[in-house]
């Protein structure tokens, strides 16, 4: 894996002018965050009330607003190419930021800017408006480039690793939390900087999609979904797998997992040239709404992945964006027992990437067969 340059982020910089000027916006505005490491690569130390933003126009040149005590450490990541304005602690910030905006101009600003500065400069710029990117230019960062792409299989593979050492580890008699531990400590074991999150739900947690990890003790005989993911040179991971804890699995137990893996798989193959993102979950539904399980997928089917975990493209009914090449998201029906169980199987897909003009590639490639562990 390189090192992203100066001119990769140059060149993201202008297709965001171009995406602005198209959607008739003023610019860009870009807080620190995912954006501003997407559009930078800069990531300061702290995210504080301290304004900083990259202000991207639609036509001209960008320019970063940064407190002066900061500024070593921005031209230390993101290089001296860029024009630079500081504030210090008691000028108004929002004065200086707002002399780079077009007084009545239209603005997308990113989805992780503080309230704070958005009406700070709202109050400077009564006549300006400002428009979430997931609203304005949800398909900003949603297309990966070759190098992009490379990061996310990384991630992937990492995470599949730490997966097979899951496997091997004991469940019964131990806490969610435990379990969660160890999952997080293989995450970064295998590579990852950062881990996002380390879902461990056994039996009637599983049903809970997001239930966080906590002390009830897994036992024989519960299912357990496994979620987890973080990043890896700054790109994310995201899968889920469901386990059993011994080998006497219900009828019921083989039949939801069998249903799901059967789902998963419809939505990795409902990637096809001239699809929608609500293919991928139509195909999957309706798998999973054949079987009779249809008003227990109470989620959307998946959601795009790259410097955060989640992002647009959303696979959702409704979303009819096409899938474009180096469209990287996640395929992750489930189904959810309440009091009972749950089954989630996810993989991250990357859409018709070199060689695979016609459909999907899996980032995670461990097996989504039920497995067995202690
Ligand atoms: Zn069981
Ligand atoms: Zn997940
Ligand atoms: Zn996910």
């Amino acid at each position: 894996m390189r090192p992203f340059t100066p001119q990769d982020f140059a060149v993201r910089r202008r297709r965001a002018a171009a995406q602005a000027r198209a959607a008739g916006l003023a610019g860009i505005l870009v807080a620190p965050g995912p954006d501003l490491a997407y559009f930078l690569g800069y990531t300061p130390t702290a995210v504080t009330e301290r304004l900083t933003m990259l202000v991207v126009p639609a036509e001209g040149d960008p320019t970063v607003v940064v407190p002066l005590l900061e500024r070593g450490d921005l031209e230390q990541a993101a290089g001296d190419a860029l024009a630079v304005e500081t504030w210090n602690d008691g000028d108004d910030e929002y004065a200086t930021a707002s002399r780079l905006l077009a007084p009545d101009g239209r603005y997308a600003v990113s989805d992780s800017t503080w309230a704070l500065h958005v009406l700070g400069l709202q109050r400077r710029l009564a006549d300006a408006r400002f428009v979430a990117f997931t609203d304005s230019l949800p398909m900003l960062r949603a297309v990966k480039d070759a190098e992009e792409i490379g990061r996310l299989a990384a991630a992937g593979a990492a995470a599949d690793a730490a997966y097979l050492d899951v496997l091997g580890l004991t469940f019964s008699g131990r806490r969610e939390r435990d379990v969660a531990d160890d999952l997080a400590q293989l995450l970064r074991a295998h590579g990852h900087e950062h881990v996002d999150f380390t879902l461990v739900c056994a039996g009637e947690n599983g049903a809970d999609p997001h239930h966080e990890a906590g002390d009830r003790v897994i036992a024989e005989g519960d299912m357990v979904v496994l979620d987890f993911g973080g990043l890896l040179w700054g790109y994310g991971s995201d899968t889920s797998r469901t386990v059993h804890v011994g080998d006497e699995l219900t009828d019921q137990e083989r039949e939801v997992h069998d249903v799901v893996r059967a789902a998963q798989q419809a939505g990795v193959d409902a990637v096809r040239p001239g699809a929608m993102c609500q293919d991928v979950d139509r195909a999957a539904r309706a798998v999973i709404t054949e079987a009779g399980y249809g008003d227990r997928f109470i989620h959307r089917t998946g959601h795009g992945i790259g410097t955060t975990t989640h992002e647009p493209p959303y696979m959702v009914e409704g979303e009819e964006r096409l899938i474009q090449p180096g469209m990287c998201f996640s395929v992750e029906p489930g189904i959810y027992l309440p009091g009972q169980f749950g089954v989630r199987i996810e993989d991250i897909v990357v859409a018709f990437p070199p060689g695979s003009p016609d459909g999907a590639v899996r980032l995670n490639t461990s097996t989504r067969e039920v497995q067995v562990v202690a």
